[in-house]
């Protein structure tokens, strides 16, 4: 038998694998059923084709995406493999093409949408063909709650069944609820060999600052990169629009892009970023699905992202090309009311607001980490690693104190005021202020009142976020974002559980004029 290595090279002209392939090959030629979670362009499509040419038999692909698909299947032939597809877009004699190959019996690689599963004929067909293998690609999309579910999904599950033979799967969606409904719906609960390697971009720097005069802090990390190409992400579309004014005024060469905006002047600053040097495009989520370019030397998020996924694909834009790039991620009690109102305010069910407010928390968790970013950061999509040495947390530990009798206090006054205020007010009832509000609810004769003298209320203020942050109170959109508590704080309430806060963004909401959140 050719190895594996040998294909590689006679083959698809690679000299070595990528990190992670060759078990995930390994694995999948010997016949096992794999999960493999491997980040975009990590190389996945290999870790199916080159098994598929070991075994024996048909190796039926699922991928819903018709134009991948079609490019993969040029490229195998081209490198004298009998592939090929069966999507919608297919001309008569394509899909003759496709059936006198599998009739004739040497095809190797078939591939297929979703769509077609649904027909009882595909399965005779492939009952017929002698498949050997199921690789699924993009195999997030039977997960329902995702953002990318295709019903015909759930077919894949039952298709295996019936071929009784090998499933690998693969997907670049990490967290583990995703994870598992992968596993409950195309192996049946049974556990695959799982694979998950190369989220790490060590070459981008990590860093995190809570807002503070955001404009500014975004002007400071444009000079430290002046005349290099970079993007600053915000949450709208007005936004893009201001920063990208402010930068100008500020000698930058900067343009704005959003979903706003007539689809000609969209590609015009897309061919610009593309092309030029140097520009910076301040831009909603909406830029980023056209842009390869590989020499990003900087993001930056003028607003938090809406969970850790996102997140790790806008910084992820930086760098391509391995060379050095950094990143800096704002973030404030703002954001987190927005975003959490966002995912209330959805129309989705539950569980899958439920989910949304778990990705946003891992962001919140990560925005407020204590200790090294990455090792945080890759923890989450399931690597573990050692403390990285290059980011923000790592080149400057922060100082952590025992913030329990802070969360106490401020939980307390939540409560004592029936969850049904906002960060100002309660802090005003914590310091002991006499505000008219104060004083016309009876809020100055609650024990409460006056207790948190020890803090200014630039620090409450962030104490208030860091508890957002660590998911212990939430705003209650139907009581126009009151603050109430989660049931993560209650064994702190009760004593049973204390909890660490970060000092640094306490002393320098001290230091600073501007408030904190
Ligand atoms: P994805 O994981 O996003 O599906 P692909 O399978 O399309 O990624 O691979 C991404 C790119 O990496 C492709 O251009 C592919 O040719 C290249 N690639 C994959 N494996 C290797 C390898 N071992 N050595 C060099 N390049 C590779
Ligand atoms: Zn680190």
């Amino acid at each position: 038998m050719t190895t594996a290595q040998t294909l590689l090279s006679t083959v698809f002209g690679f000299d070595e694998f990528r990190p992670g392939q060759a078990e995930i090959v390994d694995a999948v030629a010997k016949g096992a059923n794999t999960l493999a979670i491997m980040p975009t362009g990590g190389g996945k499509s290999l870790c199916f084709q080159l098994p598929a040419l070991m075994r024996d038999g048909v190796t039926v692909v699922i991928s819903p995406l018709i134009a991948l698909m079609r490019d993969q299947v040029r490229a195998l032939k081209e490198a004298g493999v009998s592939a090929g597809a069966l999507t919608s877009g297919n001309t008569e004699e394509e899909t003759e093409e496709v059936f006198a190959a599998l009739d004739a019996g040497h095809m190797k690689l078939l591939y297929m949408a979703p769509e077609r599963l649904a027909n009882s004929g595909t399965h005779n067909m492939l009952r017929r063909i002698g498949v050997s293998l199921i690789a699924v690609d993009e195999a997030h999309c039977v997960s329902a709650w995702g953002h990318d579910f295709r019903p015909d999904y759930l077919r894949i599950g039952e298709l295996r069944h019936m071929l009784d033979v090998p499933l690998a799967a693969f997907t670049a969606t990490a967290d583990q609820e995703t994870r598992s409904e992968i596993i409950a719906r195309l192996f049946d609960g049974s556990t695959p060999e799982t694979f998950l390697h190369g989220f790490d971009r060590p070459n981008i720097h990590l860093k995190f600052e809570a807002k503070n005069g955001p404009r500014k802090q975004i002007l400071a990390f444009a000079q430290e990169h002046r005349g290099q190409a970079g993007i600053v992400y915000c949450a709208s579309r007005a936004k893009t629009e201001t920063l990208a004014k402010a930068l100008r005024d500020a000698g930058h060469n900067a343009l704005h892009y959003h979903g706003g905006m007539e689809a000609d002047d969209r590609r015009f600053v897309e061919a610009k970023f593309q092309s030029e040097d140097g520009l910076i495009v301040a831009a909603t989520v909406a830029f980023g699905m056209g842009v390869d370019k590989p020499d990003i030397r900087w993001v930056a998020h003028a607003d938090l992202p809406k969970s850790i996924e996102s997140y790790y694909q806008e910084i992820g834009r930086a760098g391509r090309d391995g060379g050095p790039a950094e990143t800096l991620t704002l973030y404030g009690a703002d954001d987190i009311r927005l975003r959490r109102v966002q995912i209330d305010e959805s129309l989705a069910p539950l569980e899958r607001r439920e989910a949304d407010h778990g990705r946003l928390n891992a962001l919140l968790g990560l925005s407020e980490a204590l200790r090294c970013r990455r090792q945080m950061l890759l923890s989450y999509f399931g690597e573990t690693t050692e403390p990285c040495g290059h980011c923000d947390l790592c080149e400057n530990p922060v100082e952590i104190f025992d913030g329990t009798t802070a969360v106490r206090k401020a939980l307390s006054a939540i409560l004592r005021t029936g969850e049904y205020f906002g960060a100002g007010h309660l802090i005003d009832i914590l310091l002991g202020a006499e505000t008219d509000k104060v004083r016309e609810k009876g809020h100055d004769t609650l024990p409460t009142f006056g207790v948190g003298k020890e803090y200014s209320k630039r620090e409450w203020q962030a104490v208030f976020r860091q508890m957002m942050g660590h998911d212990l109170i939430r705003p209650d959109p139907e009581r126009f974002g009151a603050l109430r508590m989660t049931e993560a704080a209650r064994p702190i309430l009760r004593d049973e559980a204390t909890i660490d806060l970060r000092k640094d963004t306490i002393q320098q909401a001290k230091q600073n004029r501007r408030p904190a959140i």
